[in-house]
């Protein structure tokens, strides 16, 4: 038969806001339960340095993850390696459900599901996508010592794994869409500054194009954006940087969403159009995205789900009285 677990506060999300959340709900006496997901760490686990996390000059993203689980843990954070599938938000205890099939029944949710890698949508993408196409630099770059390669987009991620795909790559060919990136100054000069980086302005993926047997990338095809001029460009592998869209599949039908999917919160507030159902993180923020903003919104998740639940427990305690005294 199917397990279940009861918690007062159910956490979602095991990036930096699932974790800070975690923090403070443990030190609140809450004794939360928080579920991993397919990716426990988050997104910080598929980069290498961090250089601006307060209190580490530098640090390994997936070791920065490692110590915010113990740090939950150590408070007393129950962290269960499992994925939630689906919530029944329409009555109070919310029950959801799970990849493992163990239902879980809490008081409030805090959603910190983050967000993913987006996609083109091409089709040869799709084709070469785990041969030869990755979303992943730090998982992946290894695999193509001595080759030449292409990242497309333009933000602090495109621009990170560029630099980092020259620890393997023998060149590495930038292909943005405008000629301006949106990445960090920082960023930007180590880009420029480094021989084996190519920026390729005002042009788009069209095509990746390969082998059958054995399936692997060969090269692209590159659009101008202005002229429509197309470009080939040799390369075994395809890094495809081009941003992230919220992890909304849990909610996206009950909860209101704004700017491409992030779920909607009150001014100043993690609260949300459902009451005792919070979120934090890269799933509501379409603005700063950082895993310090988001472990700032893990707090105050954790702060108005405390609070929730204390005023819900005295309306309940309030109302027994006042039902026993009319009796
Ligand atoms: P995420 O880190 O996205 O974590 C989401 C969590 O939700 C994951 O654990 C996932 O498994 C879980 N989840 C999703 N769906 C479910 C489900 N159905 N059930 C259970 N769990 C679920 N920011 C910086 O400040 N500095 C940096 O140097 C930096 N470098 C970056 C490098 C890269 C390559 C990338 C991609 C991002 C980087 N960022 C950086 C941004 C930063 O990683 C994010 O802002 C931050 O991780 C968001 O935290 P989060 O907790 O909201 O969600
Ligand atoms: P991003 O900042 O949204 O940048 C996405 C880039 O991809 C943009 O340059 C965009 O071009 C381009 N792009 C989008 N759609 C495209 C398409 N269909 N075809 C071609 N190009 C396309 O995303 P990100 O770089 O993944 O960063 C996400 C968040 O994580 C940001 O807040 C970022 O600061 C944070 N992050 C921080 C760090 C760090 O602090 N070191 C590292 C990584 C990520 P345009 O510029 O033309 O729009």
């Amino acid at each position: 038969m199917a397990e279940t677990k009861r918690t007062k506060v159910l956490i979602i999300g095991s990036g930096p806001a699932g974790y800070t959340a975690g923090v403070y709900a443990s030190r609140a006496m809450l004794n939360p339960i928080l579920v991993q997901g397919i990716e426990p760490g988050g997104q910080l686990t598929t980069t290498t340095e961090v250089e601006n996390w307060p209190g580490d000059t530098e640090v390994q993203g997936p070791d920065l993850m490692i110590r915010m689980q113990d740090h939950a843990k150590a408070m007393g954070c129950d962290i269960i390696g499992d994925i939630i599938t689906s919530v029944d938000f329409s009555n109070r205890p919310f029950v959801a459900q799970s990849d493992s099939g163990t239902e879980y029944v809490a008081d409030a949710i805090i959603l910190a599901t983050g967000a993913r890698a987006k996609w083109l949508g091409l089709p040869s993408e799709e084709k070469f996508k785990g041969f030869g196409v990755s979303a992943c630099a730090t998982c992946d770059g290894f695999f193509y010592r001595g080759q030449e390669i292409v990242v497309i987009g333009g933000g602090n991620t495109a621009v990170e794994e560029a630099l980092f795909l020259t620890n393997f790559a023998s060149k590495v060919t930038l292909v943005h869409r405008r000629d301006e990136l949106r990445a960090e100054k920082i960023l930007i000069d180590r880009l420029m500054k480094n021989p084996k980086i190519e920026p390729l302005w005002f042009h788009e993926l069209v095509e990746v194009y390969g082998g059958d047997s054995p399936l692997g990338v060969e090269g692209v095809k590159v659009k101008h954006t202005k002229t429509g001029e197309l470009t080939d460009i040799q390369a075994k592998g395809v890094f495809v940087a081009i941003g992230h869209a919220p992890a909304n599949e849990l909610v996206r039908d009950v909860l209101e969403t704004h700017m491409g999917g992030y779920v909607v919160t009150k001014p100043d507030s993690t609260e949300t159009s459902i009451p005792g159902v919070f979120a934090a993180g890269d799933l509501t923020d379409y603005k700063y995205r950082q895993a310090v903003t988001s472990a700032g919104m893990g707090c105050m998740a954790a702060l108005e789900a405390e609070r929730f639940i204390a005023e819900t427990e005295s309306d309940t305690t309030a109302e027994t009285i006042i039902s026993a005294v009319a009796e």
